[in-house]
């Protein structure tokens, strides 16, 4: 049996029903085999077998007590996967799929993601089964200062230092941030994702969607094309969303369509993002909202109709596997062109293939989506000098990171003889730098 398959096989031995951890240690690992075939220093020193295997899981009980006096009891999560490159970095999740499996697969992602930007930062994760949707300020309040009274023992800005994702934005960064520097009496960068008030950086917010944005652009570029006149899905209707078609737009796409948990929009004259963002940011309301504000607009319950609406590039936005085959097929059918990924593992394995079959050019989220993390990075890099940069000047490095790293995917694929495989392309290119440190640092 190849290397690659047995530790694959061990993988799901060792780690039984954790699905979504299988589906991207089997997306990455299957891509590594090229190089791991070339390198049989890493079997000898069981490289794979660490690498799948976070340093550190912290599960921790989350007690809290609801404005009408009533006691509940979440979990909470934080997986220290890889330190190799730099302190633990990664977001923390509030939403009621959390579980290990989840928190795992996201974490192993994020350690080549963070390799990607080419910034010293390592791979890390966590969060918790719990569900903001409806909550009162005062609640989200109370169930992120209990978050937090447990978390602070095992973060810190030179060990790990997390950020927000779906369900944690500037508000819960804003009430765990307190919190911490509470009991710790320090304020430090222990979070990214901070007010600008405390500590933030500018263009953090909008660092993970118009990253996307930016590296779609330099795809297109480089084909003699651009977003210019284009048409454009994006799923979800949060953080990431909402800056990709910001993005998009200012680069003339017209965007068509968005969508919440609960249903999609489609605005044949183009998405009005002033509308979306008073919905979403300011009213925290639902996206059906739309369609009785704006005159010509549709709405439609459940989410999967999105993908059937024809357009040149699609970009999910919202979570993981909403890109399922049949979806990925019904827009090839429609003539999409380009597919980035904004979320993390949006789409399935099959969805991949399906795409990859059809020639469809594949962004894929570890590598489209690291604007986010290389902005958090630049920020802490603000809270360690005690100094703040210009929008634009963390915004053209934004720029220039997401350039990079298409690059970088695109030479790392060309290099073993997979060209436009950037599934493979951004896999390699992230894993070659955490091996070499990983083997650097001896059998730890
Ligand atoms: P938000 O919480 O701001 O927004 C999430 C959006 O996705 C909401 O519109 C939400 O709808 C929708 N959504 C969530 N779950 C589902 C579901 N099961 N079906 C349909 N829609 C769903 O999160 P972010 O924008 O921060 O994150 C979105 C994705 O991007 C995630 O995969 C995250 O890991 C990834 N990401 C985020 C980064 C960041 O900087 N924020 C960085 C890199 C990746 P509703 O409001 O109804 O729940």
């Amino acid at each position: 049996m190849k290397y690659v398959e047995k530790v694959l096989a061990e993988v799901k031995a060792k780690n039984p029903n954790e699905n979504e951890f299988h589906q991207a240690a089997t997306e990455i690992l299957t891509s590594l085999e090229p190089v791991v075939s070339r390198h049989p220093e890493y079997e000898q020193t069981a490289l794979l077998e660490r690498f799948v295997e976070p340093e550190r899981v912290i599960l921790f009980r989350v007690p809290w007590v609801d404005d009408q006096n009533k006691v509940h009891v979440n979990k909470g999560y934080r997986v220290q996967f890889n330190s190799a490159i730099g302190p633990y970095k990664g977001g923390l999740r509030f939403h009621p799929t959390v579980n290990l499996s989840v928190i795992k697969f996201l974490g192993l992602e994020q350690i080549l993601k963070n390799s990607l930007t080419g910034l010293p930062i390592g791979g890390g994760k966590g969060g918790s089964d719990f569900d903001p949707k409806g909550k009162s300020d005062n609640e989200i309040m109370r169930f992120c200062q209990s978050f937090m009274t447990e978390l602070c023992r095992h973060v810190g800005a030179d060990t790990d230092v997390p950020a927000g994702d779906i369900g944690v934005g500037g508000r819960e960064i804003g009430y765990l941030f307190g919190q911490y520097k509470r009991i710790k009496n320090e304020h430090v960068g222990v979070l990214t994702g901070r007010g600008l008030s405390y500590g933030g950086s500018l263009a953090r917010t909008e660092a993970t969607g118009y990253g996307l944005v930016y590296m779609t652009e330099e795809a297109l570029n480089v084909r003699n094309d651009s977003l210019k006149g284009k048409t454009v899905i994006v799923s979800g209707s949060g953080n990431v969303a909402i800056y990709a078609v910001e993005k998009a737009q200012s680069l003339g796409a017209k965007v068509v369509a968005m969508y919440d948990s609960n249903g999609y929009i489609y605005d044949k004259n183009g998405i009005q993002l002033d509308v979306i963002k008073q919905i979403k940011e300011v009213e925290r309301a639902r996206i059906s909202e739309y369609a009785k504000r704006v005159k010509g607009a549709e709405y439609h319950e459940g989410c999967k109709g999105i993908w059937n609406i024809p357009c040149d590039v699609a970009l999910p936005c919202a979570t993981q596997n909403e890109v399922d085959a049949e979806s990925a097929k019904a827009l090839i059918k429609n003539g999409v062109k380009l597919v980035g990924e904004g979320a993390n593992m949006p789409t399935t394995l099959e969805g991949i293939s399906a795409f990859q079959k059809a020639g469809v050019i594949l962004l894929p989220a570890k590598a489209a989506n690291a604007g986010g993390v290389a902005t958090s990075a630049l920020e802490m890099a603000q809270s360690s000098g005690r100094l703040y940069w210009s929008f634009e000047e963390v915004d053209k490095k934004l720029k220039g990171i997401m350039v990079n790293i298409y690059h970088n995917m695109d030479n790392a694929a060309a290099e073993y003889g997979l060209s436009g495989n950037y599934v493979a392309g951004a896999n390699i290119a992230g894993f070659k730098k955490v091996a070499e440190a990983m083997l650097a640092q001896g059998i730890v």
